[in-house]
């Protein structure tokens, strides 16, 4: 796939020095997802009090797409309220789809090139699924 030389290097650097690696030992929210078209898989783990993203890690395998994507996510969220984190999961549909949305965190927009591939859409969007997921699960 083409990208952008730009967002190339930005996603090839989150995938190569991933933010966010790893899992807690403490209590946390845990999702496993996986994206079978392409073989990607996803645990994203979360810590959230008083109705903010504490903290999000993950563990997974798959390609740069999707792992790019999940570094990003997990800081992007940091700190963040659970609305305003579904608000930014919908932005990210958003670009998917090819709209135009700015993220605070401007690495996101990296991987904006993505909605011209259509295959690799459910790559991008797995960590976001996983988010939405974790915060439903938190709310229960
Ligand atoms: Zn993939």
């Amino acid at each position: 796939m083409q990208l952008d030389d730009l967002y190339r290097r930005v996603i090839m650097d989150h995938y190569k020095n991933p933010r966010n690696r790893g899992s807690f030992e403490g209590e946390s929210v845990s999702i496993d997802l996986n994206n079978p078209t392409c073989g990607d898989k996803i645990q994203l783990q979360m810590q959230i009090e008083e109705g903010k993203v504490k903290a999000a890690k993950f563990l997974g395998d798959g390609c740069s797409i999707s792992l790019s994507s999940a570094s990003m996510m997990t800081d992007a969220v940091k700190g963040k309220t659970l609305e305003e984190a579904l608000q930014m999961a919908d932005n990210f549909s958003g670009m998917m789809k090819g709209e135009p949305v700015e993220f605070e965190y401007e690495d996101l927009e990296a991987l904006s090139g993505v909605n011209k591939f259509p295959a690799r859409i459910k790559c991008a969007t797995l960590a976001w699924n996983a988010l939405r997921k974790g915060i439903e699960q938190a709310k229960h």
